[in-house]
């Protein structure tokens, strides 16, 4: 594998005033970002936190999480990430409710700049996650927050009683749409196919469940409405037949995007823009390490996630360690 030819010079010293030298930078406050915080903060490395947009990332807007072990009844996402947070706390990492705004790689101590304040890390570990993939069609930018959702959680509520669509086929749209049954009098689940890519229980859930329709081998063309969402227009991939339908809510579950604007043209990404890390969670640049959906395009659970950012971690310290030995080449746990 290629690594980045850069000249690790010194461990952190003072820069400019406001600047802040740290051992460890966690870029993302996901389950990620936060499991890569516990292990150096338990090696005293007092590991600071970047939290970005949204403490805990796209779980902590997850209504229930079902399938993260120790929690055999299930467990809030955000009651979750509170848990994460407590506990990388407890042994001395510092959670900043900020966001980095500017990344150079080219030196070392590595430089992030944030709104608040510019640190010099000699190790940094990447979990910024991923963002929902949008459909681009007419009116959805237009009407997101005004019938057009990304997040069944969020904005479920504001859709008591009314009828709702679903846009894609995965587990997240079929894990939404049950969701959504609390809230809407109807859920119409539209797939451009006609095979669900969801797992078989929630599959089951969702054909088992009295609110819920499907429309099949459609795709939505156009969001309808001015002030408010009033409708869909629909085209049928198999016949080519346009159609139009009434509805007060559109929720959007077609996959993600990694959030890499950061780090374009200084890590390696594969084609879809995940950052490529080997199986030790080395980016190409020796130092920089990366855990959770920034460079996990398939699992993308928060277990998975927790664990990469363990992972990342363990080897960030021994990154650090190896430096403060001035150790002539950097050495990974085989
Ligand atoms: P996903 O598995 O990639 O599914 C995206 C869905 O959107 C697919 O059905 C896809 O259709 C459809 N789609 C993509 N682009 C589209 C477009 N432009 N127009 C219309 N439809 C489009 O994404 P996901 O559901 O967010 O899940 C991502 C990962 O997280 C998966 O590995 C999933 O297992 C995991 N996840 C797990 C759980 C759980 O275990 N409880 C919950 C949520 C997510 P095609 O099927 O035709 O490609």
């Amino acid at each position: 594998r290629k690594q980045n030819d850069i000249n690790i010079t010194a461990l952190t010293t003072s820069k400019t005033p406001g600047s802040e030298p740290v051992k460890m930078l966690n870029i993302g406050s996901g389950p990620a970002g936060l499991s890569s915080a516990l292990y150096p903060a338990r090696a005293n490395l007092e590991p600071v936190v970047l939290t970005g947009m949204e403490l805990g990332g796209q779980v902590s807007l997850t209504h229930i999480v079902e399938n993260y072990p120790g929690f055999p009844e299930g467990v809030g996402g955000s009651e979750l990430v509170e848990l994460f947070q407590k506990q990388a706390e407890r042994f001395g990492a510092s959670v900043k409710f900020d966001t980095a705004t500017e990344v150079d790689l080219s030196q070392h101590p590595f430089r992030v700049a944030t709104y608040n304040t510019e640190y010099f890390a000699d190790a940094l570990i990447i979990s910024t996650g991923a963002t929902p993939r949008h459909l681009g069609v007419n009116g959805e930018t237009e009407l997101t927050g005004r019938g057009v959702s990304y997040c069944a959680t969020c904005d479920g509520w504001f859709f008591k009683e009314k009828d709702v669509v679903v846009v894609g086929g995965g587990d997240s749209a079929l894990e939404e749409a049950l969701f959504l049954t609390r809230y809407a009098d109807s859920v119409t689940i539209i797939h451009r196919r006609d095979e669900l890519r969801a797992g078989a229980i929630l599959q089951k859930r969702a054909a088992s469940n009295p609110k819920i329709k499907f429309i099949w081998d459609t795709v939505l063309t156009e969001i309808l409405g001015d002030s408010a969402v009033t409708g869909i227009s629909l085209k049928n991939v198999k016949t080519g037949e346009s159609t139009e339908k009434t509805t007060d809510g559109v929720f959007i579950f077609i996959g993600h995007l990694p959030n890499n604007d950061l780090f374009q043209d200084q890590l390696e990404m594969d084609a879809l823009g995940y950052l490529v890390v080997d199986r030790h969670m080395h980016t190409n640049v020796p130092g920089v390490f990366a855990a959770g959906e920034i460079a996990d395009p398939i699992f993308r659970q928060v277990i998975t996630s927790a664990g990469m950012g363990a992972a990342a971690s363990m080897q960030a310290i021994h990154f650090i360690e190896a430096l403060e030995d001035e150790l002539p080449e950097v050495e990974t746990i085989a």
